[in-house]
C-alpha cells in the first residue's frame, strides 16, 4: 500500500467576483469566475502507525496544529476510518499568505484528493466536494480542478470549457488585508450587472471584458496602491489587471511571456513587492 503522496496545490486567481447578497448567517451569496494558475504549494502527506495529525510549514502566520485547514481536511478524511493510524503533513508554502490567491483552500483540497488515494477511500470528487465546503468556501473549487464559474458561497460549480490561456503577473504588496474585514465593510449596492455572464471566451480580450471585483470598493480607498499597481501594470503591456478575491493581490493578464517577463522584472525592482509570472493551467 501507498504510504506517501506530494500533491501540487495551485493558486487561484478571480478574473470576476460579483457579491450578489448577504444571507443571515453572515456568508455572502458569490457569482466568481475562477482560474488556477501555476504557483504551487507542495503538499506531502505520510501514513504513520500511531494516531494523530501533524502539520509542518514553517511559515509565519500559518498556523501548525489544528488552525490549519490541512490539519482539518486530514481529520474529516481519517473520521472514515476504521483504523488507528496517523497522517503527517508537510506544506512547502509558496503561494502568499493572505493575499487573496486561496492558499489555504488549496491545501486543504491537496489533502482531500491525497488522503483520499492513500487511505483508498474511493469517495467521488462530488463526495470530496461536499466534505470541503464545510472547511472552507473555496476548497470546491480546488477538488473540482477546472476553470469554473463558482456561485452560492463558491460550491456551485459549472465548468467554463473554454477559457483561453494566459500569463500573469500576480503583484502581491504585503499589506495586511483580511477577508472578514472586507466583507464586513462591504456596502451591498443594487449595481447594474450584467444578468448572465458569457460561458465562453475566445480570447483574452474578450476575457478582460469582463474583469470585476466588488471587493475592490473596499480595498482600493483603504489601500490606493492597490490602484496604482493596477495602472502600473496596465502601463507595462497587461490587457486588463485586477485585485483577486478579498486582495490585497493584484494580477496582470498578459498576451504573451515575453512581456510578462518584462513587466515583472520592472516591477520587481520597485518595491518590496511579491512579484510572480505565471501561467493559466
Ligand atoms: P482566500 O482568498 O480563500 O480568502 P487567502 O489566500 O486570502 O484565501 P490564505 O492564504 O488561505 O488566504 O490564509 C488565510 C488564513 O488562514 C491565514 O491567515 C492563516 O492563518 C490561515 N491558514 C490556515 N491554514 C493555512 C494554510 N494551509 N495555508 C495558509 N494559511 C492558512
Amino acid at each position: 500500500m501507498l504510504q506517501s503522496i506530494t500533491v501540487q496545490a495551485p493558486a487561484k486567481v478571480n478574473y470576476r467576483l460579483d457579491v450578489v447578497g448577504r444571507r443571515p448567517n453572515g456568508y455572502h451569496d458569490l457569482r466568481m469566475i475562477m482560474q488556477r494558475v501555476n504557483l504551487c504549494d507542495e503538499v506531502t502527506m505520510r501514513l504513520v502507525a500511531r494516531p494523530g495529525i501533524k502539520v509542518a510549514c514553517g511559515r509565519d502566520g500559518v498556523p501548525e496544529g489544528e488552525g490549519n485547514i490541512a490539519w482539518k481536511a486530514a481529520r474529516a478524511l481519517l473520521e472514515r476510518t476504521a483504523g488507528d493510524q496517523g497522517v503527517e503533513i508537510g506544506i512547502v508554502k509558496n503561494i502568499p499568505v493572505a493575499a487573496g490567491l486561496g492558499g489555504g483552500s488549496s491545501d486543504c483540497a491537496a489533502v482531500l484528493l491525497g488522503l483520499n488515494e492513500l487511505l483508498g477511500l474511493g469517495l467521488s470528487v462530488e463526495q470530496l466536494m461536499e466534505v470541503g465546503v464545510k472547511l472552507g468556501a473555496d476548497v470546491p473549487f480546488f477538488v473540482f480542478g477546472q476553470t469554473a464559474l463558482a456561485e452560492g458561497i463558491g460550491e456551485r460549480l459549472t465548468p467554463l470549457v473554454k477559457v483561453p490561456s494566459a500569463w500573469l503577473v500576480l503583484v502581491n504588496p504585503n499589506l495586511p488585508v483580511s477577508t472578514a474585514w472586507v466583507y464586513q465593510n462591504l456596502q451591498l449596492t443594487q449595481r447594474e450587472r450584467l444578468a448572465t455572464l458569457p460561458n465562453s471566451f475566445e480570447t483574452v480580450a474578450e476575457l478582460c471584458a469582463i474583469l470585476g471585483n466588488d471587493l475592490e470598493t473596499v480595498t482600493i480607498p483603504a489601500f490606493p496602491v492597490i490602484d496604482e499597481i493596477k495602472r502600473s501594470l496596465v502601463g507595462l503591456g497587461a490587457a486588463g489587471a485586477l485585485m483577486s478575491g478579498s486582495g490585497p493581490t493584484v494580477f496582470g493578464l498578459f498576451l504573451d511571456e515575453t512581456t510578462a517577463r518584462q513587466a515583472g522584472a520592472v516591477l520587481e525592482r520597485q518595491r518590496d513587492w511579491f512579484v510572480a509570472v505565471v501561467e493559466t493551467v
